[in-house]
């Protein structure tokens, strides 16, 4: 929609209120709401003010002031407010130069398909994330004795809340068998449905929704692939949609990528492909029916994937999940059946218009904008470098001895290693002006002091057990 025609449908539907929302710099959606009346065609032009300060690593209060100008194309009406409201996406500028914010992660997307165009290389970069999450029940967790999340070293601890319980009563899901009896075994299929639909109403077309490998509760929804700016737009979506309609029900939905100890983390496995005129270009008659520009690009993912970490896992929780034996892929290897490598190429179909690669670390802790974005600059410097990946590894990861484990690459262990890796390796992401170095710096240092060493101050509950 343009312009005129949102400030036509509000007079039109008599719709009195918008609320104008826009991302934060970790990942977390932003809103306020103001009348029609203070709502015009040039509101897409000045914006509205807010306070940058009040921003995690955004503004200084010396200088906060900072207005966010609404994106017409992104108007749509919310679909969980009483009062019905017009929900805008917006971008965030300097209110005196109405330069666009070097920190405003839409920006960031939207300067990755300027720049991927002006190489030459390729004019659309389609995503496809898939994001898995946990359903709690609001109540019962509330009131259980929190030690079921961390405990213990024995079997026993983890068993006694959800997990197998002996005899199994009331159709409890098995430990690791989520994926995926039918109800009565699978509790949420009617909330998973209310939220893909939900999605739907706003436009946002999804592939799958389905119950997940871990533990009740632990579940997936499928986005289908779309540009880079607009999945941000999608992915933030998302998040809200889900969290509305678990909440409507007494649940919460977590999108941390390992609450519970022992069972399966939740990864948002990405796919992602190139395009030039209508054309894809990851097709081709090399290994897994890729073409060479496609391996270039896995090579890419691969060389620069402990930097890329740091911006598509950027939790300290993120490497909980990043442990062996719970399908979450450690080492970089790419595969084209393999499930427990970094990079897999999806089989499911040979349609040359289906071929995309899918990186499997990212989980949906990431702010997506920055995760897209990141992902997409280390592919494009595998294809300008012509990044070799070294073979492919069809065997399961998880069984090969110590010494061929060694000499491959592993992902970070820990935010502190990934954040070192960005320090020491970022000049891809600078390609083109995409991330400044202003963002880069501001994001280590965000991370770091906010995250990793709050998380490392504090007594652990599993400290108590050991000492
Ligand atoms: N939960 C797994 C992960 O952490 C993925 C499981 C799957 O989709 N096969 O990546
Ligand atoms: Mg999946
Ligand atoms: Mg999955
Ligand atoms: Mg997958």
């Amino acid at each position: 929609m343009k312009a005129k025609d949102v400030v036509a449908m509000i007079k039109e539907k008599n719709i009195r209120v918008i609320d104008i929302r826009y991302m934060d710099f970790p990942g977390t959606w932003q809103h306020f709401t103001v009348p029609a009346c203070e709502f015009t065609e040039s509101s897409f032009e000045d914006g509205f003010g807010f306070d940058g300060s009040s921003m995690r690593a955004w503004q200084n209060i010396d200088n906060s002031d900072m207005i966010v100008v609404p994106d017409s194309s992104t108007a749509v009406m919310d679909p969980f407010f009483e009062v019905p409201t017009l929900a805008v996406i917006g971008d965030i500028l300097d209110p005196i130069t109405h330069e666009p914010y070097s920190r405003d992660p839409r920006y960031i997307a939207k300067k990755v398909e300027q720049y991927v165009k002006s190489t030459g290389l390729a004019d659309t970069i389609y995503v496809g994330p898939e994001p898995e999450f946990f359903i709690f029940d609001n109540v019962r967790y509330a009131s259980e004795n929190n030690a079921s999340f961390y405990e213990i070293d024995s079997k026993e601890a983890i068993w006694n809340s959800d997990r197998d319980e002996m005899p199994n009563l009331g159709y409890k899901i098995r430990h690791k068998h989520g994926y995926f009896p039918l109800p009565p075994s699978d509790q949420y299929q009617d909330m998973r449905t209310e939220m893909m639909l939900t999605l739907e109403d706003l436009g946002i077309a999804m592939e799958c929704q389905h119950h997940e490998v871990a533990t009740a509760g632990q579940s997936e929804i499928d986005l289908r692939f779309s540009s880079l700016v607009k999945m941000g737009d999608q992915l933030a979506w998302f998040k809200y949609v889900l969290k509305n309609v678990a909440a409507k029900y007494n649940h919460s939905v977590t999108f941390m990528p390992k609450p519970l100890f022992e069972d399966n983390g939740s990864g948002m496995h990405t796919h992602l492909s190139l395009w030039k005129e209508g054309k894809p270009l990851f097709a081709g008659n090399k290994y897994g029916g890729v073409s060479e520009m496609a391996l270039f690009a896995i090579g890419g993912i691969m060389h620069h994937c402990k930097a890329l970490c740091a911006i598509t896992n950027p939790t300290t929780n993120s490497y909980k999940r990043l442990v062996p034996g719970f399908e979450a892929p450690i080492n970089l290897a790419y595969s084209s059946r393999n499930r427990s490598a970094a990079i897999r190429i999806p089989m499911y179909s040979q349609n040359p218009k289906a071929k995309r690669i899918e990186f499997r670390t990212p989980d949906p802790s990431c702010n997506g904008y920055l995760a897209f974005s990141a992902m997409t600059m280390a592919m494009i410097d595998g294809i300008q470098n012509k990044m070799d990946p070294g073979d492919p590894m069809d065997k399961n990861i998880y069984d090969l001895p110590p010494e061929e484990l060694a000499e491959m690459g592993s992902a970070p262990a820990s935010l502190e290693e990934a954040l070192d890796a960005l320090e020491n390796d970022h000049a891809f992401l600078l390609k083109g002006g995409v991330f400044t170095k202003d963002a880069i710096e501001r994001w280590i240092k965000y991370k770091r002091e906010n995250e990793a060493k709050e998380v490392s101050r504090r007594p652990h509950p599993h400290e108590f057990f050991l000492y």
